[in-house]
C-alpha cells in the first residue's frame, strides 16, 4: 500500500510553531516515502471552527511550502457518513444512549481533577422511551462491555508505534481502550465526535502512517478498538515530541506571537523556522 499520511488541524484558531512541526514532519515522511500527504479539516464542532481559520490554514501551509492532496476533506460535510456509522454500531448493540448532562457527569469531581472515566449501561427501554418523547438530547456511547464480548477480549488489540508515546512508550502497544470508559461515539450538539470521525477518515483515505503530537498518543488506544470493530486497518503510529518554547511550555493557541502568520508578517522565512526546528 502506498504511504499516506495526515495533518488533520481543527480550524478553531491559527495556527501555531507546533502545528508547523507537525505538519512539516509529516509532509516531509510522505515526500521521504514518495507517498501521499493528505489535509483533512477537523471542523465537526460548529460552534468553534471558522471559515477563516479553514482560510489561514490552507494559507499558512501553503507558505510552509506543503502541497496536500486534492480536494480536501472536511469532516462537517460528511456528517451523514459518521451517522450511518453509528447507525451499524448500534443495529450490533455497541452502543447505548447517554442522557446525562455534562454537570451531571460532574458531580462530585473539584475542578482540577480530570474527569473519571466514565462506564455505564443503557437505560431501561421505558425510561429511554419517556426520555426521548420529551425531547431530551443524548449522546451515544461506546459500550466497553460490548465492545469486548464482540471481539472476545482486547487482547488482541495492538498497534505498532514507530515515535514513542510521552512516557517513551515504542515498538509493539497493547491497546488498553477501557482507560478512556465508554467513550462518547456522537456528542449531544453535532451527532460525531472526534474519534469516530478520526478513525472513519483515516480509513477512507488509506491513511498508512499516523503522524502527529504525543499529546494524542492515548487517543490511539480508543481508536485501535474503534478500528477493530469497524473492521478497518490500524494505520502504523509515530507520535513525535512536541515543540516547546523558550520557556519550556508547549506551543498553544494562546502563544498569539508565534502564530505562522504573526512570524510571516515579522519577515521570519520557513527555512528559518525549519532550522529552529531541526527539521532540515
Ligand atoms: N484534529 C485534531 C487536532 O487538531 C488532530 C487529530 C489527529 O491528528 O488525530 O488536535
Amino acid at each position: 500500500m502506498t504511504f499516506a499520511t495526515r495533518f488533520a488541524p481543527s480550524p478553531t484558531g491559527y495556527l501555531h510553531r507546533g502545528h508547523a512541526f507537525s505538519a512539516l514532519t509529516a509532509f516531509d515522511a510522505a515526500r521521504k516515502s514518495q507517498g501521499r500527504f493528505v489535509l483533512r479539516i477537523e471542523d465537526i464542532d460548529a460552534t468553534r471552527s471558522r471559515p477563516e481559520y479553514e482560510a489561514a490554514i490552507f494559507e499558512d501551509l501553503a507558505w510552509l511550502g506543503l502541497e496536500w492532496e486534492q480536494p480536501v476533506r472536511r469532516q462537517s460535510e460528511h456528517l451523514a457518513d459518521y451517522q450511518a456509522a453509528i447507525e451499524g454500531l448500534r443495529e450490533r448493540g455497541l452502543v447505548y444512549r447517554c442522557f446525562r448532562t455534562r454537570k451531571e457527569l460532574d458531580i462530585g469531581r473539584a475542578p482540577h481533577e480530570p474527569a473519571a472515566p466514565f462506564v455505564g449501561a443503557p437505560l431501561s427501554a421505558d425510561e429511554e422511551a419517556a426520555r426521548l418523547e420529551r425531547g431530551e438530547a443524548f449522546a451515544w456511547r461506546l459500550s466497553l462491555e460490548a465492545a469486548r464480548e464482540a471481539l472476545g477480549g482486547f487482547r488482541g488489540l495492538t498497534f505498532v508505534e514507530e515515535g514513542a508515546g510521552p512516557n517513551g512508550e515504542t515498538g509493539v502497544i497493547q491497546a488498553r481502550p477501557e482507560l478512556a470508559g465508554d467513550i462518547v461515539l456522537a456528542r449531544k450538539d453535532v451527532g460525531v465526535a472526534y474519534h469516530l470521525a478520526v478513525v472513519l477518515d483515516d480509513g477512507l483515505q488509506a491513511v498508512t502512517h499516523v503522524i502527529r503530537g504525543q499529546d494524542l498518543f492515548e487517543a490511539a488506544h480508543i481508536q485501535r478498538l474503534l478500528q477493530a470493530l469497524l473492521s478497518l486497518p490500524t494505520p502504523i503510529y509515530r507520535h513525535h515530541r512536541l515543540l516547546t518554547g523558550p520557556d519550556g511550555r508547549r506551543y498553544a493557541k494562546r502563544d498569539k506571537a508565534q502564530t505562522l502568520r504573526e512570524l510571516r508578517a515579522a519577515g521570519v522565512a520557513p527555512g528559518q523556522l525549519r532550522a529552529e526546528m531541526d527539521l532540515t
